[in-house]
């Protein structure tokens, strides 16, 4: 059946293993993608929606460089978002409620128009290597498929235990069945592999809601969208979500639950989303609270079922559904599906190199939740670096890495194999040094002309990019030479309570006051006169402000950036002995022997690793 030898095969057809094939094949890998179920690609498997803090930062990465993610989010769009405005715009996290069907199926039908790829529905059961390379893989029919990469994306399937309550029983996700085999192979190969945990909320009827008791959450009056290409479009009508809260009462009728309670009662072993906690976890951690806020959020434009985001748990199905009836609103709720939890086997990071691929097995990568991380955009940004560098390591290609000024993604895989995570890793602005530089607006200018150089990214892609980027430097530029008068800027700096000047000052200088906004300095003439003559549109006025008035920061990070590069531009030769290191402290000896960093910057950043072991590192190498 498979006589060919693909360049890659991607095994899970998750938001990981879409993104793999995605951009295998875009840059021109012949890709299979096998999933158990061709019905459910990129499903998403918890809360309907795309982006938020700091994730919204990565689905514009993964966009900018020719990824699909964007796109999809866009496409399958109820509401937008704009997550925290009032803040800097290193804050500003772009966040999308989702039509969970139509998701699904707009990315099917994006990979189905992708050149170079074919699909297969089956389980992999086990992997070929030979002679410590990857050489293709073994299905549960007992079918063999060659190639010259492997990219594993397997999401919370790998023997996955779900439970409710005191029941619990093999599966994936709800409905779907656990993948077998792999793990095994994998440990008998010499990886070394944990357990994680995660859960999800029930899924309730709508028409057994009363919204009028609840409080309203629309989407924002003017939505943007993620992907930098023009050929989606901002959302003209939006559903709104809707908010509610548990009460002491529903926290009582919970703990009735917690005997028969597989967290509290030793079942579930593995640890779960530090940032995402079960309601019972919750209650019982934060046992001073009186009430936690739940969000009602639709699952799509015409679906009657909503997600109740906050109420995650493993809790009896009764007990999930007595409490959820003592919500305000929830009287007379019906239940869709209970809410449940999953544990299932994941792979310290440590164990990879910074292209995702494995460091025991040539040409296996790894990309997702098999990671230890947590998140559908977390995994899109894996699967798709794990994609590019199977792709080039086929086309005998330099590899791709992203460094930790460049991009989130970068700090994600570098926090991972670096760092490793002992529980489920999701990503936060406060992880990213450079969060000042890593911004959703300016991912576009980052990373489209690398995305470009892959051959992922098309020529249209980045000719948009480079329009944008031109027009806001001119428009920057006219800020810096203009200078404006006294009588034409004082009634602007008077209204905003902002001092006057006495004689004529450069226009950039006023606009870079904090409490002036581009508003305000549109009732200057000539800065009116401009964007209009230029017919400037909003994201290049956005662009603008942002490099006017965050400059001196932007500035100071950036030479803080430079000045990690030369310290990443320092390598350590492979196989390095620590042990002659005697200097140095045992435990950064251990620390650095395991994970073998590539450069001194790398190594300055493993826990453990303290900066005298980094000086005597330095000294050893004649630095
Ligand atoms: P997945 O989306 O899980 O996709 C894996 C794919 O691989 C599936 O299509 C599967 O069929 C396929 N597959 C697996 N093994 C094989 C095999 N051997 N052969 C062929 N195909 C295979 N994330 C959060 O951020 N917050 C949460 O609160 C949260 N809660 C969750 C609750 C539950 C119950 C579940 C199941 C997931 C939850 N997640 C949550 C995680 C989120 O769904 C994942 O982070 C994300 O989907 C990971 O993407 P992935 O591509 O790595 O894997």
């Amino acid at each position: 059946m498979f006589n060919e030898v693909y360049d890659v095969i991607v095994v899970g057809g998750g938001h990981a293993g879409s993104e793999a094939a995605a951009s295998a094949a875009n840059m021109g890998s012949k890709t299979l993608l096998i999933t158990m179920n061709l019905q459910n690609i990129a499903q998403m498997s918890c809360n309907p929606a795309m982006g938020g803090i700091a994730k919204g930062q990565i689905v514009r990465e993964i966009d900018a460089l020719g990824g699909y993610s964007g796109i999809v989010s866009d496409t399958s769009a109820i509401q937008f978002k704009m997550l925290n405005k009032s803040k800097g715009p290193a804050m500003w996290s772009p966040r999308v409620q989702s039509d969970r069907m139509r998701f699904a199926e707009d990315w099917r039908l994006l990979l189905e128009q992708t050149k170079n790829l074919d699909f297969y529905q089956e389980m992999v059961s086990g992997l070929i290597v030979e002679n410590g390379k990857v050489c293709g893989v073994t299905t549960s029919l007992g079918v063999k498929i060659k190639s010259k990469t492997v990219v594993l994306t397997n999401g919370t399937f790998l023997n996955g235990l779900i439970h409710i309550g005191d029941k619990n029983f093999g599966g994936g996700r709800a409905g779907e069945r656990a993948a077998t085999g792999i793990t095994e192979q994998l440990v008998n190969l010499g990886f070394e592999s944990g357990r994680m945990k995660t859960g999800t909320p029930p899924r309730v009827d709508g028409r057994s809601l009363d919204f009028s008791k609840m409080v309203e959450q629309p989407g924002d009056v003017n939505p943007e969208k993620f992907s930098y290409l023009d050929t989606t479009k901002p959302l003209t009508h939006q559903r709104s979500c809707h908010m509610s809260y548990t009460s002491l009462k529903v926290h009582d009728l919970l703990r009735e639950g917690f005997d028969r309670s597989p967290m509290f009662n030793g079942r579930i072993k593995s640890l779960g989303p530090r940032y995402c906690p079960s309601i019972e976890d919750k209650i019982n951690r934060f046992a001073d609270k009186d009430r936690h806020q739940l969000f009602v959020e639709p699952e799509g434009w015409n679906t009657v079922e909503y997600y109740i985001n906050g109420f995650s748990t493993s809790l009896p199905e009764d007990v999930q559904f007595k409490a959820l009836r003592s919500v305000v609103g929830f009287e007379n709720v019906k239940f869709f599906r209970p809410g449940y939890a999953i544990e299932y086997d994941y792979f310290p990071p440590t164990q990879l190199k910074h292209t995702l691929e494995t460091k025991l097995v040539d040409g296996l990568f790894f990309a997702g939740q098999i990671n230890g991380t947590t998140g559908y955009e977390e995994a899109a940004s894996q699967g798709l670096m794990a994609g590019i560098n199977a792709a080039l390591q086929v086309q005998e290609r330099e590899a791709f890495i992203l460094k930790r000024d460049e991009a989130y993604i970068g700090v994600l895989v570098d926090d991972l194999i670096t760092k490793g995570t002992e529980e489920p890793y999701r990503m936060f602005t406060s992880r990213a040094e450079y969060r000042t530089l890593l911004r959703q607006d300016n991912a576009d200018i980052r990373l489209t002309p690398k995305g470009f150089d892959l051959g992922l990214a098309s020529e249209k892609r980045l000719r948009r990019m480079e329009e944008k980027h031109g027009a806001a430097e001119k428009f920057v530029q006219f800020f810096r030479e203009t200078s404006v008068t006294p009588d034409e800027i004082n009634p602007v700096l008077e209204a905003k309570n902002s001092a006057a000047i006495r004689q004529q000052d450069k226009m950039f200088k006023m606009f870079a006051r904090p409490n002036i906004s581009i508003d305000d300095m549109k009732q200057v003439a000539s800065v009116s006169e401009y964007i209009e003559t230029n017919n400037l549109d909003g994201e290049v006025i956005e662009q603008a402000e942002i490099q006017v008035k965050y400059s001196g920061y932007i500035a100071k990070e950036k030479n803080n950036a430079d000045k990690l590069t030369r310290l990443e531009n320092i390598k350590i030769p492979a196989n390095f002995d620590y042990s002659k290191l005697q200097s140095m402290s045992l435990e950064a000896r251990e620390k650095l022997t395991k994970i073998q960093p590539v450069t001194i910057s790398q190594a300055s950043r493993i826990s453990g690793v303290s900066p005298s072991d980094i000086s005597v590192l330095l000294v050893f190498m004649g630095r």
